[in-house]
């Protein structure tokens, strides 16, 4: 008994040790006293971010850059898991996450956004010889015209976990289309695999492991591109309906109000001066 008893209160100062630690690292971000502002990414997401070699580029790493130059701050980058990205900015681990990240109202719930500086569209990517040509083969409809099941319920999804694909597929949302399935977890199991990339879902669908993944419209523009062969022929082709709509916004720490305000500033003025504009079409060219 009293060998479980040290155990118990062994476990209650551990837990009680993380939860001071996760308090004291979340104060948020010290704008006067900090020279380093870390940025927290997935380097996995074209263009928005990849890796040239050792090098971090694209559309995200590029504003980060700005944004630490005008605020007179060093820029360091790591490179985690999408699904890390939240609780690292939670937690104090990371300044500010630039990752295409859409702003929900369940991760409003765990960091600030900053104002919106893009616009993301989710698609569906299917294999070129795939029988699918617009979403509207994929759901079935109710009369306001939102999807509410799919047509084929054999189907196979690929999502990257955590990120909006694997949310509308996911079984506490509805509206999306995918009720049915989520009416029974063993079938959602079954039917949606979660990837820790968007590059595995991508894999997955040209080995015929899955028959559609639900991804960003221009990460997935970059992986048709990168899979095109000499003759301009890809395994993967983009559905030609937009699946949705969605705003990206930089995440801070809730805690990180001067620097939210800061970030908010350069980017208005990164608007205003043309900046971000110049950037967004480095990476995306007008078609
Ligand atoms: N925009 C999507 C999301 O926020 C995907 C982001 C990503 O994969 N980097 O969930």
């Amino acid at each position: 008994m009293r060998k479980f008893l040290s155990v118990v209160m062994a476990l209650v100062m551990v837990v009680g040790m993380a939860f001071a630690a996760t308090s004291c690292s979340s104060k948020g971000y010290d704008f006067d006293k900090e020279t380093e502002l870390v940025m927290v990414t997935n380097a996995a997401f074209p263009p928005y971010e990849s890796k040239s070699g050792d090098e971090f580029v694209g559309i995200d790493i590029d504003i980060a850059k700005e944004i630490a130059k005008r605020l007179g701050k060093t820029l360091r980058i790591e490179d985690v898991d999408f699904n890390s990205i939240i609780t690292g900015i939670e937690t104090g681990k990371y300044d500010m996450a630039l990752a295409g990240m859409t702003v929900t109202e369940e991760r409003k719930k765990s960091v600030s956004f900053s104002d919106s500086y893009a616009t993301g569209i989710q698609v569906m990517i299917v294999r070129s010889d795939s029988q699918y040509q617009s979403i509207d083969d994929f759901f079935n409809y109710d009369e306001e015209g939102n999807p509410v099941s799919l047509k084929n319920t054999d189907i196979k999804i690929g999502v990257q976990q955590t990120t909006t694909g694997d949310i509308y597929s996911s079984a506490d949302v509805t509206g999306w289309g995918f009720n049915d399935l989520n009416e029974d977890e063993s079938i959602k199991t079954d039917r949606v695999t979660r990837y820790k990339t968007g590059a595995d879902a991508v894999e997955a669908l040209k080995t015929g492991k899955v028959d559609v993944v639900i991804i960003d419209n221009e990460p997935a523009k970059s992986f048709v591109a990168s899979n095109t062969d000499g003759s301009g022929n890809s395994p993967i082709r983009i559905l030609e309906t937009e699946y949705t709509n969605e705003d990206y916004a930089i995440a801070v720490n809730k805690n990180s109000t001067v620097l939210l305000e800061k970030i908010n500033q350069v980017l208005k003025e990164m608007k205003e001066d043309g900046t971000l504009d110049r950037i967004i079409s480095t990476y995306i060219k007008a078609e």
